[in-house]
């Protein structure tokens, strides 16, 4: 034999673990109870949490009831004080303690995380403890700095926290080191699945003396995670796990004014050009899909290949899948390990029969499954078409599916035709065309040349449907945090109106302010008007009461106009400096249109157009300036924040400050590339009737601003039920806000509701800058390795 026969045929020897101190750990703590307070309670409604890879009970785990919850809450609430006093210094200190104590245990965790979850040791030892200690690290510094980076916020309060399976103490630390950085308390819940690594979490917090009550964990089922969502003490709720549960959670929590982080499922596309390092790009895909048995948020599943290379890549691929070794999870030659459970196996050999039966051609990995324990082999579909439910559903499984593309913009256009937006791989030795694709990409990550890589400094979450909020970097800081003159909103004094006498009927030829849409003036399609009455009760005019099909025509109007976040940041400022100086011209007859409307007095109704013409200067000077940041993560790449409009955005106006509320939300929505569709409050719509003429005459391009006069909540309801709507802004009482969240939740929007709240929009400071610029934008990040 010579050494290329015995490089082919000599097989690998086991090397497996010594999982001995695990299983010491496990049995000297028995039974599990909740970490509640700073201590373990007694074992209660005890479960048993299994090895998904041999079958057997490791250890029984409590079920929480809502008196858990109840009690978790209570310790978290009276912990907050005293940890959100603390300097940052000293909650630098307790998070570094325990990123040393997680790294001086790595190993005991290492195993612990692959016996609970199934995943092989390669992976937990080198890719997810890492990361924890890592993410410990990293936000130690956040703590330490947190005052001088975000100054005039403040920590949301008590945090309730749910995570999955997947990534059991990886998710836990995203999820605990920020919150706990920023001087929240946690409740956490783990998934019923995976608890250990979090409860081996709770003693080292023990271990490091953290105050009581900051860390809680209560473990159990989804009950335990619903009882923590609807806890009327629990300030924020911040989720990773399915779509579904995740808009159950929207659903719940719509109105309430809590914060809410959503990090949810994904079908990401992994797109390789012809002109790819082909053999790095069939690494890249493995590690995309059958990284921790395909049960990853952002797995490349979808796999995209350039037509002139499919049948080459193809080929290569299924040699490297048939070479992966699956089997015991705990030997370190392993690539890949065990499903979570018995149910996610039916369920995905389910997925896999179905794909069969119409039609896709099956490839799985040569060699044969364990006799025991819940696996599956790295399964290839290809001859799919791009609606196939394969190809269009998540799997989360060891599954991918290939198509193929002509050129970059078939490549684009199958790679955004997906509810979901989590995450997407290009492979291109062309830095050119990747960096054209990667903005047209519309998901929060983007890999390019490489695939699954993380960092704490590097933020991490959703576009559509794969949820909203970051994990890691600044913007993860950001989620936990809340700028404390938001926390001191008062509600808006309600204001006794004179009833209208209608007695002062339109004279003259009858005008009716028509609506604007995609550049046009328009007439409502139901022909209906409405009376705006001044502030005396008389009819000032009448506007067009629009209704669905005006709304279903602006949104098409504004997706027609989706160009405009492609323009330069130097010419969307360059036109709204445009209007703010057309409006100028017109000021006196503003200000006389909202003397009349609001009974404002002269002063008053200056300052209002006055400030409104300073807010277009403030976003035209923003548009070229609230840009990203470049990280450096702990390897050979660059990753760089963007800060990228979220798309088409509806603005339900409030009735203060008809004007200026107006042209602020519209303002700072443009200014970032967004489209609008502006339902202006009762008072304004002649107002901003009238602004259509500044509009008109300012180049912007058609379909950027719409304008749709009506009943506010009703046309707000239309936009909350738009699936072509990408966020809602709605100004109303809270509980229009619980309607309009509540409808929202068909295609996760991301919403920002003032719930009736008196916010002051003369502050510039306020009202002219980060704030709105926050909600106008989402944040995509963006990795590329450097080096030959
Ligand atoms: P689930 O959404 O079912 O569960 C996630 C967590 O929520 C678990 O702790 C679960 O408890 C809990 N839960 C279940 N129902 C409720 C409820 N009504 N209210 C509150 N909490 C509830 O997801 P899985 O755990 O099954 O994980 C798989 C899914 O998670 C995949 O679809 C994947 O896409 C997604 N995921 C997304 C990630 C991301 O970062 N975007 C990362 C990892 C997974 P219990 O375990 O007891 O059911």
């Amino acid at each position: 034999m010579n050494i290329s026969e015995i490089f082919e045929n000599l097989d690998y020897g086991k090397a497996p673990e010594d999982a001995k101190l695990a299983y010491s750990w496990i049995k000297e703590n028995g039974n599990f109870g909740h970490f509640i307070d700073g201590k373990f309670s007694k074992a209660s409604n005890i479960f048993a949490s299994i090895n998904p890879a041999t079958g057997e009970e490791l250890a029984k785990i409590s079920d929480g009831k809502k008196q858990d919850v109840n009690r978790a809450v209570k310790a978290a609430r009276l912990a907050f004080t005293g940890w959100s006093a603390t300097s940052g210094f000293e909650r630098a200190k307790y998070l570094y303690a325990i990123a040393r104590q997680i790294q001086k245990n790595a190993r005991l965790f290492a195993v612990l995380e692959t016996l609970d979850n199934g995943k092989v040791i390669r992976e937990s030892r080198d890719v997810d403890i890492p990361l924890v200690i890592r993410h410990f690290y990293h936000h130690a510094g956040w703590a330490q700095n947190l005052k001088n980076q975000f100054s005039n916020h403040t920590p949301y309060g008590v945090c309730g926290q749910i995570i999955p399976w997947n990534f059991p103490l990886l998710m836990l630390s995203w999820k605990v080191a920020p919150a706990l950085a920023a001087g929240n308390t946690v409740v956490l819940k783990p998934a019923e699945a995976t608890s250990l690594s979090a409860l081996l979490f709770a003693q080292i917090c023990q271990n490091v003396g953290l105050p009581k009550g900051v860390v809680n964990i209560v473990t159990g089922h989804g009950a335990t995670g619903a009882a923590i969502v609807e806890h009327d003490d629990v300030d924020k709720i911040a989720f990773t796990g399915s779509t579904k549960v995740g808009k159950i959670i929207r659903e719940k929590l719509a109105g309430t004014g809590k914060g809410l982080s959503l990090e949810l499922g994904g079908k990401s596309a992994f797109i390789v050009f012809e002109d790819a390092d082909i053999d790095g790009a069939v690494e890249g895909v493995i590690d995309a899909i059958y990284f921790n048995q395909g049960e990853v948020c952002c797995a490349g599943s979808r796999l995209l290949l350039q037509e002139s290379i499919e049948k080459k890549f193809i080929k290569k691929l299924k040699a490297r899948m048939d070479k992966l070794r699956l089997g015991d999870p705990l030997d370190k030659m392993s690539d890949i390990g065990a499903m979570i459970d018995e149910k996610e196996v039916a369920r995905v050999n389910d997925i896999i029969a179905d794909g069969v039966k119409n039609g896709a051609s099956l490839f799985q990995a040569k060699g044969t499954l364990p006799k025991k324990g819940c696996f599956i082999k790295p399964t290839l579909f290809s001859d799919v078409s791009p609606s196939d439910e394969i190809v269009q559903k998540e799997i989360f499984g060891p599954v991918l599916v290939s198509m193929s593309f002509r050129n970059p913009e078939e490549a684009l256009a199958l790679a955004t035709n997906s509810i979901y937006g989590l995450a997407a791989s290009v492979w291109s030795e062309n830095l050119n065309l990747a960096l054209d694709i990667v903005p047209r990409l519309k998901t929060g990550v983007v890999w390019v040349n490489c695939a699954t890589q993380f960092d704490a400094s590097v933020g991490f979450g959703g576009y559509k449907e794969s949820g909203f909020g970051r994990e890691g970097g600044a913007e993860g800081m950001r989620a936990y945090l809340k700028r404390d003159w938001e926390k001191k909103l008062k509600p808006i004094a309600i204001k006794v109106k004179k009833s209208p006498s209608k007695t002062n009927l339109v004279s003259g030829v009858d005008k009716t302010a028509k609506m604007f849409i995609g550049g046009k003036q328009a007439r409502g399609d139901g022909g209906y008007c409405v009376d705006v009455f001044d502030a005396n009760g008389n009819v000032a005019g009448q506007v067009s009461d629009g209704n669905r099909k005006d709304i279903r025509n602006a949104v098409e109007a504004a997706n027609k106009a989706s160009t405009w976040a492609d323009k330069t940041a130097h010419l969307r400022s360059q036109i709204l400096y445009y209007l703010g100086e057309n409006l100028d011209y017109r000021k006196g007859e503003f200000a006389e249109k909202i003397r009349l409307l609001t009974g404002a007095n002269k002063a008053q109704a200056k300052k209002e157009v006055e400030t409104s013409i300073e807010r277009l200067f403030a976003f035209a000077g923003f548009a070229d300036k609230y840009d990203g940041k470049v990280h450096n993560p702990p390897m050979r790449a660059i990753a760089f924040a963007l800060n990228e409009p979220i798309g088409t955005i509806g603005i339900c106006a409030p009735d203060e400050n008809p004007l200026l509320a107006s042209i602020s939300m519209m303002a700072a929505a443009v200014a970032m590339g967004n489209r609008i569709v502006l339902v202006p409050s009762k008072i304004a719509p002649l107002l901003m009737s009238d602004f259509y003429q500044v509009i008109e005459t300012s180049d912007v391009p058609n379909g950027v601003i719409n304008i749709v006069t009506g009943d506010s909540l009703t046309l707000g309801k239309v936009l909350s039920e738009h699936d072509g709507v990408d966020a809602l802004w709605f100004a109303g009482s809270q509980d229009e806000a619980k309607i309009i969240e509540r409808v929202s939740t068909g295609n996760l929007k991301q919403t920002w509701v003032t719930r009736g709240q008196n916010y002051n929009w003369f502050d510039g400071e306020k009202m002219g800058g980060e704030f709105l610029l926050e909600k106008a934008t989402q944040v995509k990040n963006v990795w590329v390795p450097y080096g030959v």
